[in-house]
């Protein structure tokens, strides 16, 4: 690679006689092309103003990414630059994409795996290092225009220029997402971003993983100035060039929380709030970088060098293996739809049954942009699914202009008339199958031949809701989990009798909306419900043979499950978990304390009592009584049922593989993330 560098395929050794014969290669074009050739990921040309205009086009990938050969390509251009600069032949360089996608989505995370062992990482991160510093210290400007994804290792690139202008749109989306993967920035991005936004803001968007909209960005001090279109970006850099701008450090107001004896505390408390929602046990990402801010936090060079000391270990842990398992799986998840031929648009939605879920599946569905019509017996029935709608759009939307448009595209629509339009039907009346019969009758003889028709059913054989349907192949299931603003899963439902195509759609469809989909066989409490429940009801087994509930809960969160057993049981509703787990073939037994709670009323959290008290949305709970074992261990025992059930899942078809039943079983049960899902989880531990 070092043979096709810049200096040797120009043909001279001498770098200025180079740029001179680059500068003058098409005489009276403002665009001579420097002879550069065997760049795969970058183009760049210089014009008469010896203004340098970098794009970067990864090479064969729809997004940008950061791999190790555009690092090494960038490597070769820095030093071309560093040259031109010093023969005078340089005014600047301005760095865009060429991608629609965006700007650059992150370093190349399947390069990852090969770059786990410290030995590897290490002497990596330290090139990389250099690298940034040196397009820091570029005599000339080094300004960059942001549009799409601006995440992980391409903030820190964008970070390491001098200057930064954004497209202030929908897309534009400025963050750091590493600690989701187990690591933290690495190429210089703690200490830069802490320089420019101050130390304790930053500290924010490294440990939430939270991506910014360009305004936010700026409000920031990392983007310093924001322009309406992409095709604004190339005159904002060139002025950006020659009036030689530079971003200003973040002011003393911003840096005071990170001086003295203050880091110390402030540390604490991020500490504190970290505890709240990952274990350091679990995951070593957050608590190492805290460690690192209070140790360098107010010296942003200490905290960029300081990453390569933290960030190969962290790298190379099983949390970090096991959540890019996870991205790559979830990535994966998105391939599923419809492969061959136009792609297809959903642009209008029907949903019959405005109750607890297909008002929350209209409302969604409004909310990422289609139109929708909804459908109930009365209006009467319809005006609360609005009205969650409503707060729904406040909450996410926030913008009033975005809220009342997402308002206006949801309509109540008791006559069903926006069925002979809809590219996609779901239906989500009660569970009773001659109900969804005779809507399907319905559906059928209305819908457009084309249109998408689905049932949000739990329980019920898709086989037996399309028997009277003309072509019963187009009947899938859609099965969204509840509160469905929240649940990223939809369990795609594939019967004997429907088609491939009809699932695919259906996968693409999930897609769309921005939920992940996982295909399941129709079959008694699909993948989700029917790996939970058997977990669930040993854990309220327990609690009958006079076990703690408190120690149980507990052990289930050492283990690094989200909640406990037995408050999940209470979130999901007595009665709810009753009836599933009747249909699953374990009814709850007469004389339990399970059926008595139920006979009283005492259905959990929506009642305000279950297992626990629940007072303002939250479960009283006593001091577990000590426990002399380990309590993730116990939590082990707990799960193992759910482990158990996902074998015989996958044995059985449910799920087509291991993977798939581990992805979906974590986005359907939030299931650990760190331990790489059910059965890998397993799997290790057989190892
Ligand atoms: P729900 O009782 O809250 O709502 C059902 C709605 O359907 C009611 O508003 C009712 O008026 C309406 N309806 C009944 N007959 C109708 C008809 N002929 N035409 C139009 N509307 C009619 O029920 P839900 O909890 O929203 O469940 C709906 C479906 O979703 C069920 O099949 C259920 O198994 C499934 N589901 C429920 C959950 C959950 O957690 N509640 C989760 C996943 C799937």
């Amino acid at each position: 690679m070092a043979k096709s560098g810049p200096t040797k395929t120009a043909g001279k050794s001498e770098p200025a006689k180079t740029a001179a014969r680059a500068v003058t290669a098409k005489p009276g074009s403002d665009r001579a092309v420097l002879a550069m050739p065997k760049l795969e990921h970058w183009h760049f040309e210089i014009d008469v103003e010896k203004i340098g205009w970098l794009s970067i086009d990864t090479s064969g990938a729809s997004v940008n990414v950061l791999g190790t050969g555009a690092i090494v390509e960038l490597e070769k251009l820095v030093t071309r630059f560093e040259d031109l600069a010093a023969s005078g032949d340089l005014a600047g360089v301005a760095l865009l994409s060429k991608k629609n996608s965006g700007f650059i989505a992150g370093a190349d995370i399947a390069e990852f795996s090969d770059l786990a062992d410290p030995a590897v990482m290490r002497p990596a991160l330290v090139k990389a290092h250099a690298l940034f510093d040196r397009i820091e210290n570029l005599a000339v400007p080094f300004v960059c225009g942001i549009h799409g994804f601006c995440l992980g290792g391409g903030l820190e690139l964008a970070l390491a220029c001098h200057y930064r202008v954004a497209v202030n749109d929908e897309k534009t989306r400025i963050g750091f997402p590493e600690i989701k993967l187990g690591i933290f920035p690495g190429f210089g991005g703690t200490g830069r971003s802490m320089n420019l936004a101050g130390p304790v803001p930053a500290m924010q968007i490294m440990l939430t993983g939270k991506y910014l909209r360009a305004g936010a960005a700026r409000g920031m001090n990392l983007v310093d100035r924001l322009v309406r279109h992409r095709d604004m970006l190339r005159w904002e850099l060139r002025k950006a060039i020659i009036q030689k701008r530079k971003s200003k450090p973040a002011g003393f107001t911003k840096k005071v929380m990170a001086m003295g004896p203050l880091r110390s505390y402030v540390a604490s408390k991020m500490r504190d709030t970290v505890k709240k929602k990952a274990r350091k046990e679990h995951y070593p990402a957050p608590y190492s970088l805290i460690d690192m801010f209070e140790e360098k936090g107010n010296d942003p060079v200490a905290m960029r060098k300081g990453e390569i000391d933290r960030f190969p270990p962290l790298m190379a842990t099983d949390t970090a293996f096991n959540l890019r398992r996870l991205f790559f799986l979830s990535e994966g998840l998105k391939k599923q739809g419809v492969r061959k031929g136009k792609k297809p648009v959903f642009v209008r939605v029907h949903v019959i049954g405005a109750g607890v879920m297909g008002g929350d599946i209209a409302a969604w569905c409004a909310m990422r942009g289609m139109g929708v019509t909804l459908q109930d017996l009365d209006q009467e029935r319809i005006a609360p699914a609005l009205k969650r709608a409503k707060s729904l759009f406040r909450k996410r939307l926030k913008k009033p202009q975005a809220v009342n448009s997402a308002l206006a595209r949801l309509e109540a629509d008791v006559e069903g008339k926006g069925m002979a339009r809809a590219d996609v039907i779901i239906e989500a009346v009660v569970e009773n199958l001659e109900i969804k019969q005779k809507i399907f009758a319905d559906v059928e003889a209305k819908a457009k031949p084309e249109a998408v028709i689905a049932t949000n059913t739990s329980s019920i054989e898709l086989e037996k809701i399309a028997k009277n349907l003309k072509d019963p192949s187009r009947l899938i299931g859609l099965h969204f989990f509840n509160p469905v603003a929240q649940m990223p899963l939809v369990e795609v439902v594939r019967s004997k009798v429907n088609s491939d195509l009809a699932v695919q759609m259906g996968c693409s469809f999930a897609t769309a909306i921005g939920k992940s989909p996982v295909v399941v066989r129709s079959a008694p409490g699909f993948l989700v419900n029917r790996v939970l429940m058997p977990y669930l009801l040993a854990a309220v087994k327990r609690v009958e043979a006079g076990q703690s509930k408190e120690l149980l809960d507990e052990a289930a969160l050492a283990f690094g499950m989200p909640m406990g057993p037995i408050e999940l049981m209470d979130v999901v509703g007595l009665d709810v978990g009753a009836s599933v787990a009747r249909e699953l073939g374990h009814p709850v037994e007469e004389g339990t304390e399970f059926a008595r709670l139920i006979s009283q009323g005492h259905l959990g959290r929506k009642s305000g009592r279950g297992f626990y008290l629940w007072t303002k949305g939250k479960a009283q709970k006593g001091t577990p009584p000590s426990f002399s074992g380990s309590l993730a261990g116990l939590g082990r025992e707990l799960v193992q049922p759910l482990v158990d059930e996902c074998e015989r899942c996958v044995k059985e078809g449910i799920v087509a593989s291991a993977d798939l039943a581990d992805i979906g079983v974590i986005l359907g049960t939030g299931f650990a993330p760190f331990l790489g899902g059910p059965l890998n989880a397993r799997k290790n531990d057989k190892a």
